[in-house]
């Protein structure tokens, strides 16, 4: 009730929902994943009615790149089955909240209220219902979140509840987008000012969760979702923009009601010991602790991006995966970092290997046996490609299938070409073959020095063992085991998981020019 003077200016209720009894619920992703992640505008179409809403100001039109194309609810929905089939098991979706912004809104990171899906996309019901219809089918949702900026269009903007709910500036000030001002010891006040309360856009006000009224909105507004939504997992936007102290407390509030749940957090940054800082630990030397359950690894999706282009040498080819992986120490645990290849954000994969299916099938080999959480970007089955000096309406192309009018349906294996069908069985099968495997999933990581141009590692515990090998050569290269004796130590013979092919003995084995095998070791 809210009261000027002694009269009512206005009421509301608030119904308290019963809380959802299902044990299994909250329980977070883990290593055993393979998170999706994919643009609810640009998958699928399921509901055409829903293109255009009423008061909603921007239309679709699937001409304009960065136009609405008019994906939805409905169309994540009837696609669940073909996710399943292709081995994912969670699913990040990009911000499905409301974005009623004039342009640019298909992307979902303007939210212009922080309760309401966007009814171009469904309703807050549709989106519960496809958590529950994904849980049925042994699948994880991943709710994108923003604390750091709203849109413009918020329906608090012109009248704020108070002056300070967003930074205020004399005149429009963009964040310096230098994330690591957060962590530096020597940075300057002028710089932190910048990064942590300069906008984000013009059309992105930056949040001033200093303000404890706002603080308390976004940490309840979470909470809601996770508990309303039946929640597997948040992906948080732009992790070291926001003051930190805020995010720590945000995510100690969901940590305190979620034990098992996880976050991960957005922090594009280059180095390894950038990323580290952000991820919950208590060595920080300034004392910050995040309670960050997991972060991508940025560096390890740069390495990746050059790896299989270049000749190995002594910092470059496989060799800048090994320099990277041996980073490792740096992380509290390097087991809780998702991995990823691409993402909506830069160059799709296979534009970044130059469309080469050898150096494609050797980066998803790695994605999926290397340690840490895998995560791939819609469209990366059937070869989607895109560069983002382009635009980034080229990083988020229509999925071919998911709108009636399409020609091909990439969804079919009948729509797919011949180099798409490779490429997603390719994916279909080391999805589902890691899918079942605990030892690839949560396995110490021991690497070699990559030799030869062939790079070597193991994920073994005391089930079972998997060596990959990652020939980077244009030629096939024979590799005498013989140095891997550590690993190979009670087993005589080994499987190959991609062409099933059995190795007699562990003496030898011939790796094809540009080719990964995985041996499936057998005691
Ligand atoms: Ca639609």
């Amino acid at each position: 009730m809210f009261k000027q003077g002694k009269k009512i200016k206005a009421e509301y209720d608030y119904l308290l929902y019963e809380r959802d009894p299902d044990p299994s619920l909250h329980k977070g992703f883990d290593n055993s994943d393979v998170i999706y992640l994919l643009m609810p505008d640009r998958f699928a179409n399921g509901d055409t009615t829903n293109d255009n809403v009423k008061g909603m100001l921007e239309k679709a039109d699937r001409s304009k790149p960065l136009g609405r194309h008019g994906g939805d609810i409905k169309g994540i929905a009837e696609h669940l089955d073909y996710l399943k089939n292709l081995g994912i098991t969670a699913i990040w979706i990009n911000p499905l909240l409301e974005n009623n912004m004039p342009k640019q809104s298909y992307h979902g990171y303007a939210i212009t209220d922080y309760y309401k899906v966007d009814p171009r996309f469904g309703a807050n019901e549709d989106y519960k219902n496809l958590v529950k219809t994904a849980h049925q089918k042994g699948l994880k949702i991943i709710m994108d979140m923003v604390e750091n900026h709203c849109g413009t269009g918020y329906f608090w903007n012109d009248n704020l509840p108070t002056h300070d709910w967003y930074n205020q500036w004399p005149e429009f000030t963009r964040s310096n987008y230098r994330g690591g001002v957060q962590s530096d010891p020597h940075a300057s006040e002028y710089d932190y000012d910048k990064m942590v309360k300069g906008w984000f856009d013009v059309t992105m006000a930056d949040l001033n969760q200093h303000n404890e009224l706002l603080a308390k909105y976004l940490i309840q507004n979470t909470i809601w979702w996770i508990e309303y939504a039946g929640l597997d997992g948040i992906r948080q936007d732009t992790y070291p923009y926001p003051y930190k102290d805020f995010m720590a407390e945000w995510m100690k509030a969901i940590l305190n009601e979620y034990p098992d749940f996880n976050v991960v957090g957005e922090v594009w940054l280059n180095y390894p010991s950038q990323v580290a800082y952000w991820l919950d630990n208590t060595t920080n030397r300034d004392g910050y602790r995040s309670y960050l359950t997991n972060v991508f690894d940025f560096p390890l999706m740069y390495a990746m991006s050059r790896a299989f282009n270049e000749k190995d040498g002594w910092s470059s080819g496989t060799l800048a995966l090994y320099e990277t992986l041996s980073r490792d120490f740096l992380y509290s645990n390097p087991m809780n970092i998702v991995v990823f290849a691409d993402n909506h954000d830069g160059d799709r994969y296979f534009s970044k290997v130059n469309k080469d299916i050898r150096k494609f099938k050797l980066g998803m080999v790695f994605l999926m046996t290397v340690r840490g959480i895998p995560q791939i970007y819609y469209g990366t089955e059937i070869l989607m490609t895109g560069l983002e000096h382009v635009s980034h309406g080229e990083l988020r192309k229509d999925f071919p299938g998911g709108w009636p009018e399409d020609q091909n349906n990439a969804f079919t294996e009948q729509g797919r070409t011949p180099l798409q069908r490779e490429a997603f069985n390719f994916m279909r099968h080391l999805l589902n073959w890691r899918k079942g495997n605990k030892v690839v999933q949560f396995g110490d990581f021991t690497q070699y020095i990559p030799e030869n141009d062939v790079y070597v590692y193991f994920r073994h515990n005391d089930k079972g063992a998997v060596m990959i090998m990652l020939n980077n050569a244009e030629k096939e290269r024979e590799v005498d085991l013989s140095r891997f004796e550590e690993n190979l130590k009670g087993y005589s013979k080994g499987r190959s998981v991609l062409t099933r092919k059995l190795f007699e003995n562990l003496d030898k084995i011939i790796v094809p020019a540009k080719s990964p095998v995985i041996v499936e070791l057998i005691r």
